[in-house]
């Protein structure tokens, strides 16, 4: 186990994502999320992992604009869009993934001070963050699973925390992801979030925003994958003709255009809800599911247009179908996403 250094990245960019997203009292340029979902979208269509690493260092901000005070929003907002702190959101525990009402790690109320105990795997600049949203276990005899958590913030510089770098990822390999442990962490009671007792209520407010954000993920990675297809196509000769005139191709490139513009139009659908306060879990949902699923199938495509050459690492399409597969996965599978819309289209039976 051992702590990485901590590294800063150019505050222009460290700054623009945070800035985006936070509104403008807390030093950000206070954008909506239709806005900052195009910003996204350009970025992972040029380069996903670095995009990854730039647009979650203020992952979880969100929660403090929705329930944190005054003074918790005056503390740890502007130092992100400065440039001067990274965050993160640690949620996932080894015994609790899809099912976050399983999470394990204890905070018990000692005096003034939370004590945090357990730990937090796979979580995105787990070995780089200033501070982190930790959802954590405070009423264990609470007879309801989604009345137990409540979510702490918590200063990694905090006797007690520890971090295991991540090396063996399939993809997004510029982005830090980390194992993450508390042993006997303390922090002051004015660092909890919200309500006690009201984490996974909140956890799900902040799904129902950060979704659509991955959902542009998607959109901008398959965008990407799909312009260097073209020009792959319109350069590379076979049987003494371009590729691009073979109808096939034609054909697999009609489809892939079509596929990206209808999870874009969900996508910008699903923000424009979130950003005139008509947030629709149910739309968020298909938005990530669907814009996911699309970019797996058009990144697999416009591999296969690449022919042996989309196989070898000098070809950035093999970087971009390594870094599609996580968009299915984390912040809900594609299973919960189904799971989430289809308890909303059948209702009550
Ligand atoms: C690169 C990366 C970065 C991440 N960053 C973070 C982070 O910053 N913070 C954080 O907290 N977590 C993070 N995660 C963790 C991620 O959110 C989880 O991997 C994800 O929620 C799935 O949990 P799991 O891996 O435990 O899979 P499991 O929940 O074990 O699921 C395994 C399979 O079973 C299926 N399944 C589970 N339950 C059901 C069901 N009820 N019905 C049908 N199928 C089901 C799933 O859909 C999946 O296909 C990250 C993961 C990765 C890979």
């Amino acid at each position: 186990m051992r702590i990485a250094p901590k590294f800063r990245l150019p505050l222009t960019y460290n700054t623009l994502f945070s800035y985006s997203r936070i509104d403008e009292n807390y030093g950000g340029a206070g954008l909506g999320f239709l806005e900052h979902a195009l910003i996204l979208e350009e970025f992972w269509k040029v380069d996903p992992g670095i995009s990854q690493e730039l647009s979650s260092v203020s992952f979880g901000a969100e929660e403090f604009l929705l329930f944190g005070t005054q003074d918790q929003k005056r503390k740890y907002l502007p130092s992100l869009t400065q440039g001067k702190a990274i965050m993160g959101f640690a949620i996932t525990e080894p015994d609790a993934g899809s099912d976050t009402a399983a999470a394990a790690t204890t905070a018990v109320l000692e005096g003034d001070e939370y004590v945090i105990n357990g730990n937090k795997v796979m979580i995105g600049n787990g070995s780089v963050a200033d501070f982190f949203l930790v959802f954590c276990l405070t009423e264990p005899e609470e007879a309801s699973r989604s009345r137990r958590h409540s979510i702490l913030v918590v200063e990694t510089d905090r006797p007690g925390y520890e971090s295991d770098k991540i090396d063996g990822k399939m993809g997004l390999r510029a982005s830090d992801t980390a194992n993450i442990f508390f042993s006997d962490v303390r922090v002051p009671k004015e660092n909890l979030i919200g309500v006690r007792g009201q984490g996974f209520y909140q956890l799900m407010q902040f799904f129902d925003r950060s979704r659509a954000y991955v959902a542009a993920h998607g959109v901008g990675l398959a965008q990407g994958a799909l312009d260097m297809a073209i020009e792959h196509v319109k350069s590379r000769e076979q049987f003494g003709k371009k590729i691009a005139s073979f109808q096939i191709t034609q054909l697999k490139v009609a489809e892939m255009s079509t596929m990206i513009e209808l999870a874009r139009t969900l996508t910008h659908k699903a923000c424009w809800m979130v950003d005139n306060d008509k947030i629709d879990t149910k739309t968020v949902a298909m938005a990530k599911w669907f814009a996911a699923r699309m970019a797996v199938e058009v990144v697999d495509e416009a591999l296969q247009l690449h022919g042996g050459y989309g196989y070898m690492n000098d070809h950035d399409i093999e970087r971009f179908y390594r870094a599609a597969k996580v968009l299915e996965i984390y912040e809900g599978t594609k299973e919960i996403e189904k799971i989430i819309i289809a308890q909303r289209v059948l209702g009550k039976y």
